[in-house]
């Protein structure tokens, strides 16, 4: 059997790739999920669903809502704290992800690889998709995570040894985005999370870009799946007021980067994760 994983750092992360998670678990193929976090510095998008206190436990049911809608068979959270936006007070935390110690992190993400078994990880690419300090040290921990699970000499104690066949970085290009930010402006749509995203200029990711993977046929799972993230995407949130032909163009399609093994040059991206893995 296949088995595919996903490492992200908050409850919704998954809803940038679960077009693909839901098509690869029609598929047959396990998928599974680690989130390095609860979410507990996300929004509030209306006072009757949480408090400051609560968001987190809210926000795992929300993610095992989302979970259970994508077709994710299994879920494992490594129990951090958000470390927030760049710059906000929740970064000096001392449970935040980014304050906990680097080693035992690793150890908790060699440790679940080992016992997953899957032949493709995916991940954030190094930038995570637009600078959150948990989503590039996520991204960070799980590529490092990746080759370590494989080397006998790191981490006895977490297990036999597997060695994985992909790994691939979550890539979401300027241009799809723009696509979005344009119709939020036309249409007076609050986006001011994404003020500090350059839009303009040339993007590293586009060119990076080995696979694509086209989910316009699973895309009712992919904004179902949102809709379960009720309190970060409320009635006003951007998702929820962007018209269908809007989200076939921004997100009809989730690319990937392939990390390892270096990819051959090919003029146009792969579609298949899996191609040439008999899992
Ligand atoms: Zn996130």
């Amino acid at each position: 059997m296949k088995r595919l994983l996903a490492i992200f750092a908050h409850p919704d992360d998954e809803g940038a790739v679960a077009g693909t998670l839901a098509y690869y678990a029609r598929q047959g193929v396990h998928v599974a999920l680690i989130c390095a976090t609860k979410g507990e510095a996300g929004e509030i998008s209306d006072p009757s669903l949480a408090t400051p206190e609560n968001l987190g436990e809210v926000r795992e049911a929300e993610l095992r809502c989302a979970c259970q809608v994508i077709g994710i068979a299994e879920l494992h959270l490594l129990g951090y704290c958000d470390s927030g936006m760049d710059g906000t007070p929740e970064n000096e935390k001392i449970t935040a992800f980014i304050q906990a110690d680097p080693e035992e992190i690793r150890f908790k993400l060699v440790k679940l690889i080992r016992e997953i078994k899957p032949h493709v990880v995916i991940t954030f690419e190094p930038n995570g998709w637009y600078g959150h300090p948990d989503h590039i040290a996520t991204g960070r921990y799980a590529s490092e995570a990746y080759y370590l699970a494989s080397d006998p000499e790191a981490f006895p104690e977490a297990g036999p040894i597997w060695q994985l066949d992909r790994l691939f970085h979550s890539a979401f290009p300027l241009s799809r985005f723009k696509v979005m930010v344009d119709y939020a402006r036309e249409h007076g749509i609050d986006i001011s999370t994404f003020d500090s995203v350059p839009m303009e200029g040339p993007d590293p990711i586009e060119e990076q870009i080995t696979h694509n993977v086209d989910v316009r046929a699973y895309l009712d799972a992919k904004l179902a799946s949102t809709r379960c993230h009720q309190t970060q995407f409320g009635e006003d949130s951007l998702f929820r007021q962007i018209p269908p032909e809007i989200h076939q163009a921004s997100m009809g399609d989730e690319t990937f980067i392939q990390v390892d093994p270096q990819p051959e040059l090919s003029s146009s991206p792969v579609t298949d994760l899996f191609s040439g893995i008999e899992g």
